[in-house]
């Protein structure tokens, strides 16, 4: 283990209170992403504000400001594994990546570019969406130099193709996208949680024909969180994986300030049951998507948001360490 570098402590809950000051991710120092700083980031913890592939109830460009607002409750030591994030590795908050509100295409560009330089820098995101189709310009800087792996958290497995005829870029495609150009390996894929009422097959149709693995909701309530985690450890095994985080995969008891609620979904301590089976995995980065503020007045989906970002947070930093170490 590193020793601990004080410049990327987040402020301490004891020394102010964590109502007070101007929120950043947990209560992290911010910083610009071409900053002299911000090259020793190792992880950087950045908002994507956009939902312009929201094909139905939006908002999800509002979460990363409620996000960080919420995220100044949480405090720096996980109560299971012991992990302090913030000892092991330098967090930051890095801003929000650059949207155009009123442009789709330049939007998945702009955030490309963003996260490409982090890559540049070696720094791991973990991002606050935003919906679902930020994971897409995400998967192109981090699947540039070859396909990853991914274990996704979801009620749906975004893996249509087209909405209103051919628009090929929604919250409902990012995956589809992404395995069709070699972003993201299909047989070192699995989507845990899905139901819901669907449009027609197709989607499921077409991952299944790829190789990705669906666990669908009565399956994991079958067999039980452990044994469906160590699946998707073997499925994704030693490569390089990326972990998507829909809050929608949580049941909308727990998590009703989202878009597309589905009932019948796994619990919040569930939830944190499966991102804690990600230990020890080569984790290269991670998203939470899809929290919508204009349907989460009372802010608790966004607890419930930053509370699975802290877990993240977490085996990230297990993971980053790890390499730094080896
Ligand atoms: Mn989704
Ligand atoms: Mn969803």
């Amino acid at each position: 283990m590193k020793p601990k570098d004080t410049e990327f402590q987040p402020i301490p809950g004891m020394k102010t209170a964590r109502f007070a000051g101007m929120p950043t991710f947990m209560r992290l120092p911010h910083l610009e992403l071409d900053s002299p700083r911000a090259a020793k980031t190792d992880i950087g913890i950045v908002g994507v504000p956009f939902d312009g592939g929201t094909s139905n109830r939006p908002g999800p460009r509002h979460g990363p400001r409620q996000l960080r607002d919420l995220s100044t409750m949480i405090r720096t030591t996980h109560p299971r594994s012991g992990v302090n994030p913030f000892a092991l590795v330098n967090c930051a908050d890095l801003g929000d990546a650059p949207v155009n509100p009123i442009d789709l295409m330049q939007s998945l560009d702009l955030i490309t570019g963003f996260y490409n330089e982090m890559s540049d820098k070696g720094i791991v995101p973990l991002s606050a969406g935003g919906d679902h189709l930020i994971s897409y310009p995400i998967l192109r800087a981090l699947g540039r130099e070859g396909a990853v792996g991914m274990i996704h958290f979801d009620a749906h497995t975004d893996m249509n193709d087209a909405y209103f005829g051919d628009s090929k870029y929604t919250h409902g495609t990012p995956f589809r996208r992404a395995i069709e150009q070699g972003l993201l390996d299909p047989e070192r894929t699995i989507q845990i949680g899905i139901r819901g009422v669907k449009y027609e097959t197709s989607d499921f149709d077409w991952a299944l024909d790829q190789g990705v693995r669906i666990v669908e909701i009565e399956e994991l309530f079958e067999r039980g969180v452990p044994s469906v985690m160590e699946e998707a450890r073997e499925i994704v095994g030693g490569g390089e994986t990326y972990v998507s985080f829909d809050i929608d995969g949580i049941d909308p008891s727990f998590a009703p300030g989202t878009g597309t609620p589905e009932i019948g979904g796994f619990t919040s301590f569930q939830a944190q049951q499966m991102v804690r089976a990600l230990d020890g995995l080569n984790l290269i980065g991670a998203d939470l998507v899809e929290v919508s503020p204009p349907f989460d007045p009372s802010g608790g989906t966004a607890w419930v948001g930053v509370s699975i970002m802290f877990e993240l947070l977490c085996v990230l930093a297990t993971a980053q360490n790890a390499r730094a170490c080896s």
